[in-house]
């Protein structure tokens, strides 16, 4: 039972590059990734949503 991973387009201002440049997200369970298209420059944002059970951890 996966969770699908959301895939996402959005425009904004590159912490980067400081370019208003198009960022791929993707959006699973536990985690966001952001990428700036231009310079490549990734963030990784975690959060742990409360009370769902889960089969397993990964750390
Ligand atoms: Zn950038």
């Amino acid at each position: 039972m996966a969770v699908k991973k959301w895939k996402l387009k959005k425009g904004a201002n590159c912490y980067n590059c400081g370019d208003a440049t198009i960022h791929d997200i993707e959006v699973d369970e536990f985690d966001i990734k952001i990428r700036c298209r231009d310079c490549g420059f990734s963030r990784y944002y975690s959060f742990h949503m409360v009370d769902l059970p889960r089969k397993c951890d990964v750390d």
